[in-house]
């Protein structure tokens, strides 16, 4: 079975599980990023850091120039820490928090995206208080379906996201009224692992309908933030390690209709740092069941959630066998069923002590990680830095 390269040397005398980055494949891809969107003008970037918050993953995509999507204050200050610029920094989410919001006004970051009326009143509010001017973004929900995992779709109009096409030029008014917020442009994110460009092609098409019926009633649209969702091929990370950012930003550039000089934002976080990540893991047992073969292994849905929650799939490679593959059923040690990474896995034959790679896990891991069983969070390890 084809492995990926890792210096199991230096795992060996690790305690296992812990995470592996490989800074190279990040580099590469970062600089792939910023070759593929110089191909669209206007293309800023935003690294989305919630899928990896891990500082020296943060410290490597800042020292690109890359601008940070956040959530939380928190990632605004992990982000500034970091070294992002706080020019280069938006927030979004629908539960921000008025700590949150003055947090962000003090740091005078770029951009808060809006997901209603009742967030833009307060934020109003706030920058009036500290004497500021909140730049904004208003977060349409386009109500489009991306293929992907109902958990992960974000733009249908049952999900909680943004603002709905009725009741946007409403607030889209009230914005341009208010005294103490600038409107500033839209902003879109419809889900994430989104591998169908066409699924990209019906945004452009939403927005491009959408600017044409605000202008024809004397509204503005801004500038246009198409948020993330770029997916990744998990099957195959060691012969597609990079996602195609290629036909991502061509999509854009071929279906947006923008007037000349518009910013066009781009938040993107599994397709940058997903790749990068492995979970190592160690086998405990190998157990024989009734009617499966099970290789326990000491990481855990604690580590890694994302089978657990979405069914998601990791490939798993054994790195210290040679020996003919097996079918096992790849569990975790964790007090729930669902603490399973991988059914009727063909892997090489697993015997106690045995390295395990979990690959594609530099996204939506480390950052997800839990204490659940009083599990310790996971160390981090670096294919830069001697350990
Ligand atoms: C999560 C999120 C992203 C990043 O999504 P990816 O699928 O990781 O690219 C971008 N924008 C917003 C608003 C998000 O919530």
């Amino acid at each position: 079975m084809l492995k990926g390269v890792f210096p199991v040397e230096r795992f060996a005398p690790l305690r296992t599980p812990f995470y592996y980055y490989d800074l190279d494949l990040l580099r590469r891809t970062l600089r792939k990023v910023a070759e593929s969107s110089a191909g669209l003008p206007g293309a800023r970037v935003h690294y989305a850091v919630k899928a990896n918050f891990n500082p020296v993953i943060l410290k490597e995509i800042a020292s690109f120039g890359f601008g940070a999507d956040c959530v939380s204050g928190g990632e605004i200050k992990a982000a500034l820490d970091a070294g992002f610029a706080p020019e280069g920094i938006v927030f979004a989410g629908v539960g921000k928090s008025d700590r949150e919001i003055d947090y962000a006004l003090q740091q005078g970051i770029s951009r808060f995206n809006v997901e209603s009326a009742a967030e833009l009143e307060v934020i109003n509010e706030l920058a009036g208080k500290a004497g500021k001017t909140a730049p904004v973004s208003l977060r349409v929900n386009p109500d489009i379906g991306a293929h992907t995992h109902s958990n992960i779709t974000t733009g249908l109009a049952e999900n909680k996201f943004g603002i709905n096409y009725e009741q946007l030029e409403g607030v889209l008014r009230l914005a341009l009224r208010l005294g103490h917020v600038k409107f500033m442009g839209l902003h879109f994110h419809i889900g994430s692992q989104i591998l169908d460009m066409m699924d990209f092609v019906a945004l452009c098409n939403r927005i491009n309908s959408l600017r044409e019926s605000l202008a024809k009633r004397g509204l503005p649209c801004g500038d246009i933030n198409v948020g993330g969702g770029l997916g990744i091929n998990y099957q195959h990370p060691n012969h597609l390690d990079i996602a195609d950012f290629d036909a991502y930003f061509r999509t854009f550039r071929k279906h947006l209709q923008l007037p000349q000089g518009t910013a066009v934002h781009f938040e993107l976080g599994r397709s940058i740092v997903a790749p990068c990540g492995t979970l190592i893991s160690r086998v405990l047992y190998v157990k024989e069941g009734t009617t499966r073969r099970f290789a326990i292994i000491d990481a855990s849905m604690t580590e890694l959630i994302r089978p657990a929650i979405y069914k998601a799939y990791h490939r798993i490679e054994n790195l210290t066998s040679d020996e003919p593959e097996e079918i096992y059923d790849v569990v975790g040690p964790v007090c729930e069923s669902s603490d399973v990474f991988l059914k009727g896995a063909s892997i090489d034959k697993c015997r106690r002590g045995d390295l395990m790679a979990i690959r594609s896990a530099g996204a939506y891991g480390e950052s997800m990680a839990s204490g659940y069983n009083c599990r310790p969070l996971p160390p981090s390890v670096f294919s830069d830095v001697d350990f």
